[in-house]
C-alpha cells in the first residue's frame, strides 16, 4: 500500500510483526483478524465502534420491545396506563437511526485519530487484565454521572430546553428505544460525558486500551436503555445496589419533568436536593401500598397520582418554555 494513509499508519501485517499469536486468547485473535482483514487501522476502529454501538443499542432494545408486547409484565410498568404502540416505537427507531447515521457516524469516524492523539491503544494485543480495567470503568461511570447531572440541568434552562432538550422529553412514559431519541446537539453535549472520561484518563495516565472503552460504552448503553425501559422489576439493579438510579429514577424525570437529572447514580440528586419531589412521590406510593387496598383501588389511586405528577410537570415545562432571554416571562 503506497497511499498517504500507509505512510501515517503502518499496514496491518506490519502492526503485528512482533506479536506472539500463541499467547493470545480467542477474543484477542478475533481482534487481530479484524485489523488484518480491514487492513487500515483507522477504518477498522471506526467501523468497529459504529457496529458495536448499533448492535448493542438495538440488541438491548429488543428484550424491552418484547416485554412491552406481553401483558404479564404490566404489573411492573412504572406508568402502567402508557404502553408504547408499535407505531410509536417504529417512529422512534427511524429518528434514532437517522441520528446514528447522520450525527454519530461522522463523529465516531474521528474517534480513532482522537484516541491515538490522546495515547489510547487500539489495534494492540493482548488486552489489559480485568483488574486493570475495573477501576478505569468505575472512574468513567462516576465522571459521566457528574457531567450528565450538570449538563442535563443546563439543558432544562429555557432557551436550551426549548430548542434542544424538548425533543427528548416527547415521551412522558419512555421506552428503551427512546434512550437516544434526542436533538443532535444533545447527542453531542451529553455524549461528551461518555467520551471525555476515557480521553481525559488517557491523557493523564497514558495506559488505556480502546477495548476497555468498548466495555464501558456497552455498559453505559445498557444503563441508558434500561433507565428508559419504563419497568421496575423486583430483580432490577436498583434493588440490589441502592445508589443505582435505574428506570424507577429516570422514569420519574420524564413523567414529572422535574428532579432526577443524573444517569447512573442517585447521589448527585440527593446531594443537591434535586430529588425532593421524587422522594415525596415514592413515599406516597409506599404509604398507599400499606393501606391494604384492593388491586382495582390501588390502580385507581396510582393513576390519579401519575396524572397529578404529569399535570404538575406540564406546568413546570410551560414555565421553562416561557422563559425569555430578556428576563421577562411571557405569560401563557
Ligand atoms: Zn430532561
Ligand atoms: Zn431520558
Amino acid at each position: 500500500m503506497n497511499s498517504t494513509a500507509a505512510s501515517v499508519h503502518p499496514s496491518a501485517d506490519m502492526l503485528y510483526a512482533n506479536t506472539d499469536f500463541t499467547q493470545l486468547n480467542w477474543l484477542e485473535m478475533q481482534w487481530v483478524n479484524w485489523y488484518l482483514w480491514i487492513g487500515n487501522p483507522v477504518i477498522a476502529t471506526g467501523l468497529m465502534s459504529f457496529l458495536l454501538h448499533e448492535i448493542v443499542y438495538f440488541g438491548r432494545c429488543v428484550p424491552w420491545i418484547i416485554i412491552d408486547s406481553i401483558p404479564y409484565f404490566r404489573k411492573w410498568k412504572l406508568q402502567p396506563n402508557k404502553i408504547p404502540t408499535a407505531q410509536e416505537q417504529w417512529e422512534c427507531t427511524k429518528q434514532v437511526l437517522f441520528s446514528h447515521f447522520m450525527v454519530e457516524l461522522p463523529v465516531i469516524w474521528l474517534f480513532h485519530p482522537l484516541a491515538e492523539a490522546f495515547g489510547m491503544a487500539t489495534w494492540q494485543v493482548p488486552f489489559p487484565s480485568w483488574r486493570h480495567q475495573l477501576p478505569q470503568i468505575a472512574f468513567f461511570f462516576v465522571f459521566e454521572d457528574m457531567f450528565h447531572f450538570f449538563a442535563h440541568q443546563a439543558l432544562h434552562w429555557g432557551p436550551l430546553y426549548k430548542h434542544i432538550h424538548k425533543i427528548h422529553h416527547k415521551y412522558s412514559a419512555p421506552f428503551g428505544l427512546a434512550a437516544e431519541y434526542a436533538h443532535p446537539a444533545e447527542v453531542m453535549i451529553l455524549g461528551t460525558g461518555t467520551i471525555a472520561g476515557p480521553l481525559l484518563y488517557c491523557w493523564f495516565r497514558r495506559d488505556l486500551h480502546i477495548f476497555t472503552v468498548y466495555v464501558w460504552i456497552t455498559l453505559r448503553l445498557f444503563q441508558a436503555i434500561d433507565a428508559h425501559s419504563g419497568y421496575d422489576f423486583p430483580w432490577s439493579l436498583q434493588h440490589i445496589v441502592p445508589f443505582w438510579s435505574g428506570a424507577e429514577h429516570h422514569d420519574f424525570h420524564h413523567m414529572a419533568f422535574v428532579n432526577n437529572f443524573s444517569t447512573s447514580f442517585r447521589w448527585c440528586d440527593r446531594l443537591f436536593g434535586t430529588d425532593k419531589k421524587y422522594q415525596e412521590y415514592r413515599a406516597r406510593i409506599d404509604k398507599m401500598k400499606k393501606l391494604n387496598l384492593s388491586k382495582e383501588e390501588f390502580e385507581k389511586m396510582e393513576r390519579k397520582m401519575i396524572a397529578e405528577a404529569e399535570q404538575e410537570g406540564l406546568r413546570a415545562e410551560a414555565e421553562v418554555e416561557a422563559y425569555s432571554l430578556t428576563g421577562k416571562k411571557k405569560t401563557a
